[in-house]
């Protein structure tokens, strides 16, 4: 399977790679030792020894130019691979000095073992300048990423992956306003993962974009299910969270329409949730995907208000329908009043501009009381119901009593 985890064997002497070879790939010693090395004057030289958690070859998937040297195998090995591809999409989105500073980095580094190849020097000097410690530490770090990348990807293609559903509640009926859908992994032998743990490596490695369009399927294939129940109304939503990568993508337009037409739902019914620091990362292109998002008749919201420093200009531009409140000013909303005051003003701002004004994070009875006394419009919270299984959400909200506090 293209997704699964790729690893090597090396039997001692043999040959991993060659000075001059283009190179798609770098690896990461699991077990075993090899052995870098160049031909100066018709005779090997040995540049240095790798050992378990180490990486070699990393400099030929991060520019393309042939490999700098030969790596043999001292002992038998069990190598881990890095594709060129794990890496591009990172080297892609890296901010121009990183991506600069890395190429000066790496020019230098082959510079000097070009130079080694006609001093009489140490191989030692090229590579004793780091901290080994910092290394290791380094490296355990990368293989922890590259692993859980590796395995999700797995997940995405076998369907480990599954949405959960965390009641909305109105403000003033505490009827059910639709749900929050949120991923979660059930991982064969870790259990069930949060998505605390999986979404950045998502992010970063660019799985993002089929963890939405399975999430935005997921989500859609739901509300057909919901709509043949009485929980329905005209403005029951059920919202999925969008990251700023999928913002600045110019398919993903047509992700979530196919994604709606396929399912026949009306995409009023689909709220796309943007955090207000994503909308921020670059607002006049975003702004110009949420217009064509509204006109095609999607919800709109935006996550974590409070958090992520928008502009009012942009604010007032935003054709959003809803802002929800960060729930770090819930948290805090009984032990300090600068939160209640901090509630009031930002639910102000949301009427004042015509929208609906969300709260998430509620855990109490008098977070709940007092989030209703400042005017949300709507409300969601552990204390109102955890997200959870699909079928356990109805069969909750479909029971008499709403929620506990209703
Ligand atoms: P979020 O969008 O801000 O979602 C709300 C998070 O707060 C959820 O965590 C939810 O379980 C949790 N929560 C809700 N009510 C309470 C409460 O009363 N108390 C406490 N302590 N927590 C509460 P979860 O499910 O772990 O998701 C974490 C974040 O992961 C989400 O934050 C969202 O940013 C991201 N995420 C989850 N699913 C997806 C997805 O499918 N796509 C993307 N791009 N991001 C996702
Ligand atoms: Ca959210
Ligand atoms: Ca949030």
């Amino acid at each position: 399977m293209s997704g699964s985890i790729i690893r090597k064997r090396f039997s001692q002497g043999a040959e991993i790679f060659h000075e001059g070879e283009l190179g798609s790939c770098a690896y990461v010693i699991e077990s075993g030792s090899v052995e870098i090395s160049t031909r100066r004057g018709g005779s090997k030289v040995v540049l240095a020894q790798r050992g378990p958690n180490e990486i070699f070859g990393e400099m030929a998937i991060v520019d393309d130019k042939p490999r700098s040297a030969t790596v043999t195998a001292v002992e038998d090995c069990e190598l881990l691979v890095l594709s060129k591809a794990q890496l591009q999409q990172r080297i892609d989105n890296l901010d121009p000095v990183l991506k600069m500073v890395l190429g000066v980095i790496l020019d230098r580094f082959r510079e000097s073992l070009r130079s080694m190849h006609s001093e009489t020097r140490s191989p030692t000097d090229v590579i004793s300048a780091v901290d080994p410690q910092m290394q290791i530490k380094a490296y355990k770090a990368a293989i922890n990423r590259i692993e859980l990348e590796q395995s999700l990807r797995v997940a995405v293609e076998d369907h480990q992956l599954e949405l959960f559903f965390q009641p909305l509640v109105g403000g003033r009926d505490g009827r059910l306003r639709g749900f929050e859908a949120l991923s979660r992994w059930r991982h064969p032998e870790r259990g069930l993962v949060s998505p605390a743990i999986f979404i950045e490596a998502a992010e970063e490695s660019g799985l993002i974009f089929k963890l939405t369009e399975w999430a935005l399927h997921s989500a859609c294939a739901a509300l057909k299910r919901i709509e043949k129940t009485p929980l329905f109304y005209d403005d029951f939503t059920i919202s999925v969270n969008v990251s700023a990568h999928e913002l600045s993508e110019p398919a993903f337009i047509n992700i979530v329409t196919e994604a709606v037409q396929r399912t026949g739902v009306n995409p009023k019914n689909l709220t796309l949730e943007i955090t207000e620091s994503a909308l921020m990362k670059n607002p006049d292109a975003t702004l110009e995907v949420l217009e064509d998002l509204k006109s095609l008749g999607f919800s709109l919201s935006i996550d974590d208000f409070g958090t992520g420093y928008s502009s009012l200009s942009y604010l007032k531009r935003y054709p959003v329908h809803a802002i929800k409140i960060d729930r770090s000013f819930i948290v805090d909303l009984e032990r300090d009043p600068r939160c209640v005051d901090i509630i009031r003003a930002l639910v102000g701002l949301g009427h004042d501009l015509g929208l609906n004004v969300v709260c998430e994070g509620i855990e109490t009875r008098t977070q709940y009381d007092k989030l209703l006394e400042l005017g949300c419009d709507a409300l969601q919270g552990y204390l109102i119901g955890k997200p959870m299984p699909l079928d356990d959400a109805l069969a909750r909200m479909c029971a008499p009593a709403v929620c506990e506090v209703c």
